[in-house]
């Protein structure tokens, strides 16, 4: 057996597809001193018994994109290493028998295109046309994608293992890795079963094991094992090689074509977790005991569609292990908590599917230090304190494996595992009707249902459950005044001497001004991309306080502490659960406020823009002269304990101004009808503050410099390609949700990134950006004849280079 290398630049962990994958991937970018160490022998964990499939619609379009990349790969790697992976393009049909699952299917079709992916809608004569087995008889509906298909797991694996080797890299099997050492938050080396090896880079691809693995670095990796099932038959008359998989979401089960059988496997509503008391070290090219009896139920639906099955003979009924995350997506990315750990896991039966795709991004991110373009939805910073206990996380898994064939209705909420982290104003809020969503642990008032209204939420395409009361809240900030509950935000502080040095160096916008000011800023990446999204205000000549959205607390706390420049006296502290946030916004907000106060509130005294400690009702809080609703109105933040006497206070003092509780689907109502972005939607990676119309909030007119300048100094010399504009859609029976296709002149130009219905205006809303590689000017912008794809259908829609409500935005300075 060769001696295991004692240095190496990377050391990837785990040999199944996902370890192969990012050391191919590694190499191709010139790292080939890199090593994969794999405990037992390639293949040996979840890999070896995936079924296969390849199906590559997301509902986010680079994650859709990734999954294009594998396709591409899949499809060239036989070519260059000289081993087959089985990979056929056989295409992918999905089937709807309901009307609901039809809407699903057509708006899933509708991202398809916006994502440039190719999906038809089917009769079901033109299904069965490509499924000749099926019965048909309850189908309102099917899509098929024809660039979906199939490969064989182990064989792509074994590939991409051969073509990484051919580059360089060194693979070691039955070494196990057993710990780490870490120097100054770095990792600097890996310990095996066969000794020390010193490295730059540590890539955790170890499957089900990527928890204790990750334990061993203190580094969280929030997945658990689910036992998943197929059954493999023998040959069944009629199933021909080219066959497309199928997959059948209201039965709950998918289908491949298997050497002239079938192997069907599904999910049931009811899953089996597995190894509650950690994976087992020694579970190597293994299975578990079959489960007939929790099969059953699958089996009788497959046999309901493809009546051929019941006299097919049965090989197998497979039982595998796979690991499984609280939000159905996998685990990609830089380790907020070790420099130099990256973590590739969590694939959620889609591992065979994203193999090529994540491989190569993680590589990317590895060899440029940057995520190489916005993977937010499988970024390991969207976690958080909830998924360090593996209780939470298995709860809310299990609800999302069982989810895994429902429909996902737009705005729906998770029900597991909850309540966790609370406001203090919970039980009042709840006690006033509110109806909670959930995020990042956090309860958060959605919206308020009036006595004699459902407090809960019924999930349709068409008008939502709540709407009226959404309308009722939303009016009362517009015209009134409104109090959100939203202590749900990230918080942090900067201190130090070096503090304003620091920011100045990491915030787009100039955050060098003097006490008392409150600056809307991004932080952007190299390539001037847009990593965050916050409010900056200045307690005092060495102490900042950061606000930023909930589910970005773990995400934003990493970026910031990053790239505080080495040597600067500048310390990042999380202040989130200490402040209670209340958020007064409306007209009548300054009468309220000034009810509670002695202090003077007046707009010369407290213009917009500005922190400053207040008294409110006894309490000393921080007030915020901000918005993100288009009112005046201030964001008290407050220690926790004063939050209910401040709400009561706030409740009391409002009524003769009618005052009234709002939750979240207001302010997305609201904050629509003012343009105001959203990051992870509108803006992240992938756009800089001048593509999303945000250079007003850029620095670039002094002469200071700040990560990101130069990029977006090289981006002002030719026109933009792509621009973030508002579009309104005038029929009210057209509901959007994001992901519309955007066409102009009759061509695709893209998508929207956001999408609701504003209350004041009353018209559906979206933001979008339009894409041209010639370039775009205002006036070509506004020349441009604009529809929507909408479920499939075309719909007339206006584009708006202003906000649609108060352009002029006088009401939030007054
Ligand atoms: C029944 C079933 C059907 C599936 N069907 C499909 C499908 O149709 N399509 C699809 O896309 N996906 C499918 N999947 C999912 C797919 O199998 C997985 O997502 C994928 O194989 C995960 O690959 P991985 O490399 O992350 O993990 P693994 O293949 O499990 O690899 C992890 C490796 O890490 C090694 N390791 C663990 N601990 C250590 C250590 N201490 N030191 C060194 N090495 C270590 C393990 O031995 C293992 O080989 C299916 C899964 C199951 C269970």
């Amino acid at each position: 057996m060769a001696e295991i290398p004692a240095q190496a630049r990377a050391v990837v962990i785990g040999g199944g597809i996902i370890g192969c994958s990012t050391a191919y991937h590694l190499a191709r970018l010139g790292w080939t001193d890199t090593l994969l160490v794999e405990r037992h022998k390639l293949t040996s964990g979840s890999t070896h018994h995936a079924a296969g499939l390849v199906g590559q619609l997301r509902t986010s379009a680079n994650i859709t994109q990734l999954l294009g990349r594998s396709v591409a790969l899949y499809q060239a790697l036989e070519a260059e290493t000289g081993l087959a992976s089985g990979w056929k393009m056989n295409g992918g049909l999905r089937l709807a028998c309901s009307a609901a699952r039809w809407t699903e299917l057509r708006r899933q079709a509708t991202s398809a295109h916006s994502f440039g992916l190719e999906m038809h809608l089917l009769t079901p004569e033109e299904a069965r046309k490509l499924w000749p087995l099926m019965d048909t008889g309850d189908l309102v509906g099917a899509a098929f994608l024809p660039t979906d298909g199939q490969v064989n797991p182990s064989d792509i694996t074994q590939s991409l293992a051969r073509g990484a080797r051919q580059r360089g890299v060194r693979i070691f099997e039955d070494t196990a890795v057993t710990g780490f050492e870490c120097e100054r938050g770095r990792i600097r080396a890996v310990h095996t079963t066969r000794g020390r090896i010193a490295c730059e880079v540590v890539v955790n691809c170890a499957g089900q094991w990527a928890r204790q693995i990750g334990q061993l670095a203190g580094v969280n990796v929030p997945l658990v094992s689910v036992q998943h099932q197929y059954v493999m038959t023998d040959v069944v008359p009629g199933v021909v090689p080219g066959l497309p998989t199928l997959r059948d979401p209201d039965r709950l089960t998918y289908f491949k074509e298997d050497v002239g059988g079938l192997v069907m496997g599904g999910y049931e509503p009811n899953p089996r977790p597995w190894a509650l008391d950690g994976v087992p070290d020694n579970f190597n090219f293994q299975l578990l005991q079959p489960d007939w009896d929790h099969f059953q139920p699958l089996l009788e639906q497959a046999l309901a569609r493809v009546p051929a099955l019941a006299h097919a003979g049965i090989k197998a009924l497979i039982n595998g292990p796979e690991s499984f995350t609280p939000d159905g997506n996998f685990i990609l990315g830089a380790a907020p908590e070790r420099g130099g750990f990256y973590v590739g896991a969590g694939f959620n039966a889609f591992g065979i599917a994203s193999g090529g795709g994540a491989g190569e991004v993680l590589a990317q991110w590895i060899v440029g230090g940057e995520a190489p373009c916005d993977l937010w939805p499988v970024d390991i910073r969207r976690f958080g304190p909830p998924h360090g206990d593996i209780g939470w996380v298995r709860a809310r898994t299990l609800e999302l494996y069982g989810k895994h064939y429902s429909i996902a209705w737009p705005g729906e909420e998770h029900e597991s595992a909850r309540p966790l982290r609370r406001s203090p104003l919970y039980q009042r809020l709840r006690a006033a009707g509110a109806v909670f969503g959930e995020k990042l642990g956090w309860e958060r008032p959605n919206w308020f249902a009036c006595a004699g209204e459902e407090a809960r939420d019924r999930y349709s395409f068409g008008r939502p459950h709540g709407v009226d009361a959404v309308a009722r809240e939303h009016q009362a900030a517009r015209e009134r005044v409104a109090v959100f509950d939203q202590t749900s935000f990230a918080k942090f502080e900067l201190r130090g001497r070096d503090a304003e040095r620091a920011l100045n160096w990491i915030c787009a916008n100039d955050v060098a001004r003097p006490v008392g000011t409150l600056v809307y800023t991004q932080l952007l990446n190299r390539a001037g991309g847009i990593e965050c999204d916050l409010t900056v205000g200045r307690l005092a000549a060495d102490h900042y306080y950061l606000v930023t959205g909930t589910g970005f607390a773990t995400h934003d706390f990493d970026w910031i502490s990053r790239h505080i420049p080495a040597g600067l006296d500048a310390h990042l502290s999380e202040v989130t659960s200490q402040y209670a946030v209340l958020a007064l916004m409306g007209p009548a907000a300054r009468q309220v406020l000034s009810r509670l106060t002695q202090d003077d509130v007046s707009n010369a005294a407290f213009p917009f823009g500005r922190i400053r400690p207040l008294y409110v009702a006894g309490a000393p809080l921080r007030a915020l002269r901000v918005t993100y609703v288009g009112e005046l109105g201030w964001e008290l933040h407050l220690p926790v304990e004063y939050a209910a006497t401040v709400y009561d206070a706030l409740m009391n003092a409002g009524a003769e101004f009618g005052i009234a509780n709002a939750g979240y689907r207001a302010i997305e109502s609201l904050r629509l009808e003012k343009g105001y972005r959203a990051w992870g939607a509108d803006i992240g990676p992938d756009h800089t503050p001048l593509e999303a119309g945000l250079a007003w909030a850029v620095k670039l007119q002094t002469a200071v410099p700040f990560l990101g300048r130069e990029a977006l100094e090289a981006q002002l010399a030719a026109p933009l390609r792509k621009c973030l504009c508002t579009f309104s859609v005038a029929d009210p029976e057209v509901m959007l949700f994001g992901r519309e296709t955007l066409y102009r002149n009759g061509a695709r130009a893209g998508w929207l990134s956001s999408g609701g219905y504003g209350h004041t205006v009353r018209h559906g809303i979206g933001l979008g950006y339009v894409r041209d590689a010639a370039g775009l000017t205002r006036d070509a912008l506004l020349a441009g004849d604009y529809e929507l794809e909408v479920a499939a259908r075309r719909v007339a829609c206006r584009i708006h280079l202003a906000p649609l409500y108060n352009p002029g935005s006088d009401r939030v300075r007054s």
